[in-house]
């Protein structure tokens, strides 16, 4: 008899489903693709050889939640490889920006701006774990200290606004290009929350790629909850509640609009229309390409990056993530590129790698993106079209249709906005919870939102655990308890 069923094997179904697992329950899981994982898919496109990720390449958050942490990738083999330079911005006239591992060296090279730099962030370094916790809460939970919302409420407020506190082309870009990661309207305190979150962990648990692609994080997630004794249903697209037969607890990885389609006739009317209500941001248009060079970039400092933002200055993507937002589409969206086997050699085969970009773009937007993708990595690394040995591009529309909670190619599962932060789908004491008796939300639809940190899975199992069971704390993830138990 099953205890629990759970749709949709993204990070968060599969997170939920092991701290389920792990309080012996019995979970079943039902993913209408034909393989788990959801944003953490990686396959091979073009040749056997080189595996792309088809959704996230890179992992500051699964190296730093919560969940992660007491999960222990490293433990269970999933080797978190850093990049010296998390990520790099190449700026007009050869010029770059980086952030290094080091806050100090990533000073170095900021000129005036540098001490602006590690005045910023460096006390959000040196406490990077509770900052890390509160960005990733249920956003309902008091916070256990008080000196982390009192350093981060003036930053957050300080960056939501026009004024940069940095006067440099490179540092103003910099850290810009870091804001823009929440996809939206720019300045805003969404952007600058994200931008504070993910800039920092550069200097902190870093931005890294699990070796031989995000795969791995989903096999060592899929690994625990089948050694738990759970079962995987794949190619099974839910479209009724009905179909999970009668089991007492239901928590779906889906958007708001896919629970709409699978249950909304039984949800009352102000919870249906709070959930129609529910605003997607603007899409991710990707091209994957097979390569037989690194991007030869002009700048050898963006060689070495993890990541690398294309944008321009603090200006441009400003006006270009703002007319993404408005619905504009703009000949230079803002994009980010990975080079994988900069960071793991492993991605490469021979002559043959992979390269990964994806651009924002207005939401439903039909277009190939892989022209402009390719023309836009040309300007800062001529040469590279030539390099070329086969390509994919997946408009935002067609990101839709792969996975559903992409709605119109929205990779975040909803637009990042303030009031969609509390409100995360809808307004209600526990946000996991739904009016309908046993059934959870747990996508990235629910609060702390998107990426891969596992935190919306993990709550809203807890959730279930302390409602349905009486269970208050959390149950041990770790590999060792995984190895006394079998
Ligand atoms: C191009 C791209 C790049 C990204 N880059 C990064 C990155 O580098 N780092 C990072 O941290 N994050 C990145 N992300 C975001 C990250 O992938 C998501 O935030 C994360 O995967 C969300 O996890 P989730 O479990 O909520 O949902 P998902 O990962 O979207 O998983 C949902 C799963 O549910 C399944 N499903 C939905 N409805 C049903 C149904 N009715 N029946 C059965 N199955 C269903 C879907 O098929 C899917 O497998 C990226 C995403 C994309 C698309």
């Amino acid at each position: 008899m099953t205890d629990a069923a759970i749709v949709g094997t993204g990070p968060n179904g599969l997170a939920a489903a092991v701290t389920l697992a792990r309080a012996g329950l019995k979970v079943a899981l039902h993913e209408q693709a034909d393989t788990p994982g959801g944003g953490l898919r990686s396959t091979s496109l073009f040749d056997s050889a080189v595996v792309h990720d088809i959704c996230s390449a890179v992992h500051p958050m699964a190296a730093a939640s919560a969940f992660f942490r007491a999960f222990d990738l490293p433990s269970r083999g999933v080797h978190l490889l850093q990049p010296d330079i998390p990520y790099a911005h190449p700026l007009p006239g050869g010029h770059v920006a980086a952030a290094r591992r080091s806050i100090a060296r990533t000073a170095e090279h900021l000129g005036a701006d540098g001490r602006r730099w590690t005045r910023l962030l460096g006390p959000l370094v040196e406490r990077s774990t509770t900052v890390v916790d509160l960005f990733l809460s249920d956003q309902r939970s008091l916070p256990h200290d008080l000196l982390t919302p009192a350093l981060l409420v003036p930053r957050v407020l300080a960056h939501a606004t026009k004024r940069t506190p940095f006067t440099t082309l490179e540092a103003r870009a910099l850290l810009t290009g870091v804001a823009a990661h929440a996809v939206g309207r720019l300045p805003s305190l969404a952007s600058a929350a994200v931008a504070l979150l993910l800039a920092h962990t550069a200097h902190a648990s870093g931005w890294p790629l699990p070796e031989g692609g995000s795969i791995r994080i989903a096999d060592a997630l899929v690994a625990d909850i089948t050694a738990h004794g759970g079962t995987i249903h794949t190619g099974h697209h839910v479209k009724d509640l009905a179909e999970l037969g009668n089991v007492p607890l239901v928590l779906l990885d889906v958007s708001p609009k896919e629970f709409l389609a699978i249950a909304g006739d039984q949800l009352p009317t102000a919870y249906r229309q709070a959930l129609r209500r529910y605003r997607y941001g603007p899409g991710a248009a990707k091209a994957d390409f097979l390569v037989s060079e690194p991007i030869p970039w002009t700048n050898p400092v963006v060689r070495q990056a993890g990541t690398v933002h294309l944008g321009g200055t603090h200006a441009d993507i400003v006006r270009q993530e703002n007319a993404t937002a408005a619905g504009q589409r703009i000949p230079d969206p803002f994009m980010l590129v990975v080079d994988p086997a900069v960071t793991d050699p492993t991605r490469a085969s021979g002559r043959k790698r992979p390269v990964w970009a994806y651009a924002h773009v207005p939401n439903g937007d039909t277009r190939d993106p892989v022209k402009t993708i390719r023309a836009r990595i040309e300007e800062y690394a001529p040469g590279f079209t030539d390099t070329i040995i086969a390509s994919r591009g997946l408009s935002a529309a067609q990101y839709a249709t792969y996975n559903p909670n992409y709605v119109g190619g929205d990779i975040a599962c909803g637009a990042l906005t303030l009031r969609q932060t509390l409100a995360r789908p809808a307004l209600r004491r526990d946000p996991y919870t739904t009016p309908l008796p046993g059934v959870y939300l747990c996508s990235a639809s629910t609060p702390p939102g998107p990426s891969v940190h596992g935190m919306c899975g993990y709550f809203a199992a807890l959730s279930a655990l302390r409602r349905h069971h009486g269970v208050r704390t959390s149950p041990d993830l770790s590999p060792k308890q995984n190895q006394e138990s079998f």
